[in-house]
């Protein structure tokens, strides 16, 4: 989506305290070989189409909040869940008092009796959105997954079916992927067509901008600052699929050590005493619920 000139004013001045911040942790560090990296993370990542304008007719079905322009939000979404990690990350959002959406796997509710409890915290707590990530999570065999359409659909359905989700938000497993009234994008193109038709059936599909990938132990990879960084750095360079509203992606599952837990817990302390985000949840992204006719 191209911005106008008084929105990059609006982002400039926000991103203003971020640049001098940044340019003096420049001058303390002797290399600059974490930026470049990056920027290659981020240019990998946001390789997929932004917008495709769409020719169908939009039917607006609730009325967007209004936007602060001196405001970022982010959506913090996590996936897989209920899974290890799951009683942690409500610990850490009850205690910051902040909106998540959970992108819950269907099977997952019924692998144990923990998890099936866990599923009825999810879904009793107030703080917490639950939305499908179909029944099987492909059995983690992606490609041949979504070679089979139909099969797809038949999974979310299951999922929805089995867990009674209260809206149509649904997330890809292993694919970012987006089908809204006006954002398409899929990060793997055999991907399409089963994107394309679970959109038919009435699902909204929301991707990510960013994501907090786990290190080779599961554990989350680097430091909260480092993760802080990179959001100032979509939202300057404008790589976020709706300005200045970020989804951000981590797993429930990487939440089960001390460090990743603190980890988390210091990156949303960090964003939330900072003053210059706001946390939502999916159902607030802006035209989510509009629907294609
Ligand atoms: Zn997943």
């Amino acid at each position: 989506m191209k911005k106008t000139f008084a929105e990059k004013s609006s982002l400039l001045v926000f991103l203003g305290t971020a640049a001098l911040i940044s340019t003096a942790v420049f001058f303390l560090k002797s290399c600059n070989k974490k930026t470049e990296k990056e920027q290659e993370q981020l240019s990998t990542e946001h390789n997929s189409e932004k917008i495709v304008p769409r020719s169908a007719k939009v039917m607006s079905s609730k009325p967007d909040i209004p936007d602060d322009p001196n405001k970022r939000y982010i959506y913090l979404t996590f996936d897989d869940g209920p899974n290890r990690g799951t009683k942690n990350l409500l610990k850490i959002t009850n205690k910051y008092q902040i909106p998540i959406t959970a992108f819950v796997v269907g099977k997952h509710a019924y692998d144990s009796k923990t998890q099936a409890k866990e599923l009825k915290e999810l879904e009793n707590d107030k703080l917490v959105e639950i939305a499908n990530h179909s029944y099987s999570h492909a059995a983690n065999r992606y490609s041949e997954f979504y070679k089979n359409p139909e099969n797809v659909i038949h999974d979310f359905d299951r999922a929805r079916d089995s867990i009674k989700f209260k809206n149509k938000y649904a997330r890809t497993p292993g694919r970012n992927i987006w089908r809204t009234a006006d954002i398409t994008a899929t990060d793997i193109k055999t991907s399409k067509i089963a994107a394309d038709e679970l959109q038919r059936s009435g699902y909204t599909l929301v991707g990510w901008d960013l994501e907090w990938k786990p290190d080779n132990t599961m554990k989350l990879k680097g430091t909260h600052k480092e993760m802080a960084k990179r959001i100032d750095s979509i939202f300057f360079n404008d790589l976020e699929k709706t300005s200045r509203h970020l989804v951000f992606l981590t797993h429930d599952q990487y939440l089960h050590d001390d460090d990743s837990v603190r980890e988390l817990d210091l990156f949303i302390s960090g964003l939330q005493n900072s003053n210059r985000f706001e946390f939502r949840k999916i159902s607030d992204y802006p035209k989510i619920n509009d629907i294609l006719k």
